[in-house]
């Protein structure tokens, strides 16, 4: 169809499509559902706005942000386009005449938000005014799988039972599967064709940093890498501020952003970092969505995310223009308990969810703590298989830790867990290897199994790096309740038959001898 790449060219100034952009917009002209899980940056907004433009027929475009939908409009308006958006911080007379345009049929995008969109006022004007093709996007608000829930995206379901007849289309960058599945459902999405788009970002580079001496380890990045914007995440709202200063003091170019901040100031700082007038964001979350900056040369996370989706989709905002960009991460093992306590916090009204959260909160971890390639993993968390392990772009691959044989350390563990009566957690069963005379242990009566004082060649805390690493490889089951307890599963028991082999990281300051020669 040459009317296709001659609109492409002649709205967006491109000569090809990303991948699955033209197979969504052939779908959505031969009027079928679809639904499109792209990373960040992999153009999911043209996949609506196009066939729009070709048929000349009216786009509505349900967005959760407000500001994410003015600056598409105005990205719109200025390449031509007739596009509105209608919410509830518009004036009076932008109102009446955004709905004037609507009725005559002279636009071809509308933004709107979920909440007027299922007015029963609204509905009907939209009847009038010959919708062609409704785009749902940041569909995953819809998902309580997901990380962003939004309760009045679940009302979005009576939009199928008003247009049955007109195409729907879901947009998503999260690709968990039962994400998509809870999008299909809710939207009630008529057979759709479905697309997935690979999730990995070649240029990206992973490292995961330990969590020690942050600021001092933050502030040589950036002073190694001047006059590069940057990211930098926290999940406190008052160290954005701290930080920011922090960095100000120290030379960079650098302010905070975060919820509670004035609308105006927000929104200068947004404005300043597109303008490269300053170089680093200090952010909580809050940050990014909407963000349309290519050039972003890093994100770094001085605290953990909650999930595994919220780190993809935060380092996603790196490299958007394809240039080589870093993702760094500050992890210390201590942050479980931290962010298990903000957890509980936060599910205080939903706790129901609590499970869920942190069974996140744990794949999130065991990225963190895997001694393999990171790349691998995220892509295997969000379903997809990377066979290109070396990837030359992660710490784990870059420099790999140096090895030791765990075989013999696999079986102490496997042989402890399997051999104490009752479930206990990672730091009681350090305790039990090494021998401590911690009160806990000679309560439990512990100091009389084989296991107990069978791992002195190593330090509890040694021991705990080597469990935690297991369950971050999955040779090790964790449960996710409020002390959590370590179990066994099909995997211990190939470790224990020599059907799998078994990589640890050698603790550091021990060289090669020194975990052959051990005492037994
Ligand atoms: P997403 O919403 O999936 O994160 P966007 O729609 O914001 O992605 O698109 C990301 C970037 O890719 C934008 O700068 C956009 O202009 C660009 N883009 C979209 N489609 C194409 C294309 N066919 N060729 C080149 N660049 C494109
Ligand atoms: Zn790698």
């Amino acid at each position: 169809m040459a009317s296709l790449y001659a609109a492409l060219e002649h709205y967006y100034g491109y000569s090809s499509f990303l991948p699955f952009q033209e197979e969504i917009i052939r779908d959505i002209l031969e009027k079928k559902d679809v639904l499109a899980v792209l990373a960040t940056g992999g153009g999911k907004s043209l996949c609506y706005q196009l066939p729009a433009l070709v048929t000349g027929g009216l786009a509505v475009v349900v967005s959760p942000l407000i500001s994410l939908m003015k600056d598409q409009v105005d990205s719109l308006t200025t390449q031509g386009v007739p596009a509105a958006t209608l919410n509830s911080s518009l004036p009076y007379d932008a109102m009446v005449r955004t709905l004037a345009d609507l009725e005559a049929g002279r636009l071809r995008l509308l933004y709107v938000s979920p909440e007027k969109v299922v007015q029963p006022r609204f509905l009907a004007t939209l009847r009038e005014s010959g919708v062609t093709l409704i785009a749902v996007d940041e569909a995953h608000c819809i998902s309580e799988w997901g990380h962003q829930f939004r309760p009045e995206y679940r009302q979005l379901s009576v939009l199928k039972e008003q247009f049955p007849e007109v195409p729907m289309i879901a947009l998503t960058a999260t690709a968990i599967p039962e994400v998509r599945q809870d999008i299909i459902r809710q939207l009630s999405l008529a057979d759709p064709s479905v697309y997935v788009g690979s999730f990995n970002r070649e240029n990206l580079r992973y490292t995961v940093a330990g969590k020690k001496d942050t600021y001092p380890q933050l502030i040589d990045y950036l002073r190694s890498n001047p006059n590069r914007s940057g990211i930098v995440y926290f999940s406190s709202k008052k160290r954005t501020e701290e930080i920011a200063e922090r960095l100000r003091d120290d030379g960079v170019r650098a302010l905070p952003y975060h919820a509670d901040l004035p609308d105006a100031y927000r929104h200068r700082v947004q404005e300043q970092f597109i303008r490269d007038e300053i170089d680093v964001v200090c952010a909580t979350n809050a940050f990014g969505m909407g963000i349309d900056k290519p050039d972003v040369r890093f994100v770094i996370h001085y605290d953990m995310p909650k999930s595994l989706e919220a780190y993809a989709q935060e380092t996603g905002r790196a490299g958007r223009d394809g240039e080589a960009s870093d993702c760094i991460l500050f992890y210390s093992p201590g942050d479980r308990w931290k962010n298990r306590a903000v957890l509980e916090r936060d599910s205080l009204d939903r706790p129901d969810l609590y499970p869920l959260a942190v069974q996140k909160l744990n794949d999130m971890i065991a990225f963190c703590e895997t001694t393999r390639c990171r790349r691998e993993h995220l892509l295997r968390y969000f379903g997809e298989t990377f066979t290109g392990v070396p990837c030359g772009a992660c710490d784990a691959c870059l420099q790999p830790e140096e090895f030791i044989d765990g075989q013999e350390i696999a079986e102490k563990i496997v042989n402890c867990v399997a051999g104490l009566p009752g479930r206990f957690g990672v730091t009681h069963i350090g305790a039990v290897l090494t021998g401590s005379k911690r009160s806990k242990v000679l309560a439990e009566g512990h100091q009389n199994f084989p296991a107990y004082n069978s791992g002195s060649e190593y330090t509890r805390k040694e021991w705990s790096s080597f469990i935690r690493q297991f369950i971050a490889n999955g040779y090790l089951d964790q449960s996710s309740g409020k002390y959590p307890v370590v179990t066994l599963n099909e995997r211990s028991r190939a470790v224990l038959s020599g059907d799998e082999s078994v990589r640890l990281a050698r603790p550091e300051g021990r060289g090669a001898r020194d975990t052959r020669d051990g005492p037994d």
